[in-house]
């Protein structure tokens, strides 16, 4: 079970930055006003889409902003493909290094503002072979995240080590 604080230091670690104790508090403080999805919907949005850790105020704003379109609690999907995020990870790999891009989902959680459908840009999902076995355990987010760290990162690693 997720909640908000565990979304508030996927926020932190996304950035590599200290958890400053005072600083945090502030953010968990209104944190604590929101709904966990919705939450991890915009810090989801904002990682994938910012270079610098968010001021509180641009977190509450793009909230705001989220929510004007998804207003009623009950109207939230729970979907597979996303997580209920809106967004499906896909992974890049550039140079060596590994980035995860965002493509729209098709669900009523969908972010279709700035960001290309997944479903229209791939033919199939990808990664579909690894991701079929944990299916029943995971998100597809989640299996992206761990095909990531421990396929892609691993190989890596192994590669350094010899
Ligand atoms: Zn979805």
């Amino acid at each position: 079970m997720t909640d908000v604080i565990d979304v508030l230091k996927a926020l932190w670690d996304a950035y590599g930055k200290n958890r400053n104790e005072n600083q945090i508090r502030v953010y968990v403080k209104w944190a604590s006003t929101t709904e966990v999805h919705k939450l991890k919907k915009v810090v989801d949005i904002w990682i994938g889409n910012e270079k610098f850790f968010p001021a509180l105020s641009d977190l509450k704003s793009l909230y705001a902003s989220q929510n004007k379109t998804y207003a009623d609690p009950n109207n939230y999907e729970d979907c597979w493909y996303c997580g209920g995020v809106g967004m499906i990870p896909s992974i890049i790999t550039k140079e060596d290094h590994h980035y995860i891009t965002n493509y729209g989902c098709k669900c009523s959680n969908a972010v279709t503002t700035g960001i290309q459908n997944y479903f229209s840009t791939f033919d199939e999902l990808e990664y579909k072979e690894y991701a079929e076995p944990l299916r029943e355990e995971y998100t597809y987010p989640q299996i992206v995240d761990k095909y990531l760290r421990d396929v892609l990162m691993n190989a890596e690693r192994r590669i350094v080590e010899f």
